[in-house]
């Protein structure tokens, strides 16, 4: 397949550059605006992120992401295989507050910490995680399940380093990145997530960073990691591109009100400005499937319940 390096002018490269360093100056800033019925249109005007006023470098095409998982639709593919994070917590190095998010961010110049297995052909190395949270308990994820909301979603971001030898590289790529997708549901404290919890009011306003060692992301995945969705999509972050195998866990982690209420202390503004805002709803809406299909690791073990419209046993 002609990739898009190969085939780039000078001037293509120019473009490329260029696209690279927004994704980079922007990277997981996305631009989403509430598209729950929750939101009323005025609350949705007034809170949009200023990354989503401007017009999309690239419109999108026919594989976007965040998308509703329709449980029924979704088709088990038995080929699928378990999942193979190795994370090596000595490669975690900071934390920053990217005015749309928090990213906790890894050295990726070597294979120490890798995800394989799954719906993936190659290996791939994390490069950063991040969150994106709704400003109370009834909304934030990107991605539903069968119109389900939930309250955070954790996002862990890999890139392919048998093909590629750079984030930025891969991210312009078909077959580019692999982000798995975790649901936060509110219940007990999470253990593990407090210790990021601690770091963020050192990194309260846009463009902050904080050095942060020693973090293993293992520790913010389910039990069971080999139940999962799959699909191919996008980032949900200029700049959209279809680089991104999406693997979304079923099984969800816990973390408390509390520790989700200290996300919400977070800023999208810097320290300079006036009027500060609460980095919350930093989320993108939803985008159609156009004709895509969700595989499934696990048989979700449907049971048709007849109607009695094509039951003969209730048709009299
Ligand atoms: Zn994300």
């Amino acid at each position: 397949m002609v990739t898009l390096t190969a085939i780039v002018s000078p001037i293509g490269r120019q473009l490329h550059r260029h696209l690279v360093k927004q994704a980079r100056a922007q990277r997981w800033v996305p631009v989403r605006r509430c598209n729950l019925t929750a939101c009323s249109s005025k609350y949705v005007l007034s809170q949009v992120h200023p990354m989503w006023q401007e017009p999309l470098a690239v419109p999108g095409g026919d594989r976007q992401s965040p998308i509703d998982i329709v449980v029924r639709k979704s088709v088990f593919d038995p080929r699928l295989k378990p999942l193979t994070p190795q994370y090596d917590p000595r490669t975690c190095q900071q934390i920053w507050n990217n005015g749309y998010s928090f990213l906790v961010e890894y050295d990726d110049t070597t294979d120490k910490s890798t995800l394989k297995g799954g719906p993936l052909e190659d290996q791939f190395r994390l490069c950063q995680f991040h969150f994106h949270w709704g400003e109370n308990n009834s909304w934030g994820s990107e991605h539903t399940v069968d119109r389900r909301l939930y309250p955070a979603e954790l996002h862990l971001v890999h890139w392919n380093s048998d093909k590629y030898s750079l984030f930025e590289e891969a991210v312009m790529e078909e077959n580019g990145l692999a982000v798995i997708g975790v649901f936060l549901k509110i219940g007990k404290r999470h253990e593990g997530l407090q210790k990021l919890v601690d770091a963020l009011p050192a990194i309260r306003h846009k463009g902050s960073a904080v050095e942060f060692t020693k973090f293993d992301p293992a520790c913010l995945l389910p039990k069971n990691i080999d139940d999962y969705w799959t699909y191919a999509g996008s980032l949900t972050t200029p700049p959209l591109t279809e680089a991104v195998t999406w693997i979304v866990m079923k099984q969800h982690i816990e973390v408390s009100h509390d520790q989700l209420a200290v996300f919400r202390s977070l800023l999208f503004t810097s320290a300079e400005e006036e009027v500060q805002k609460s980095m919350v709803n930093n989320f993108r809406v939803q985008q159609p499937l156009k004709g895509r299909t969700v595989r499934s690791s696990f048989t979700p073990f449907l049971k048709e319940v007849p109607t009695p419209s094509d039951s003969p046993n209730t048709a009299v």
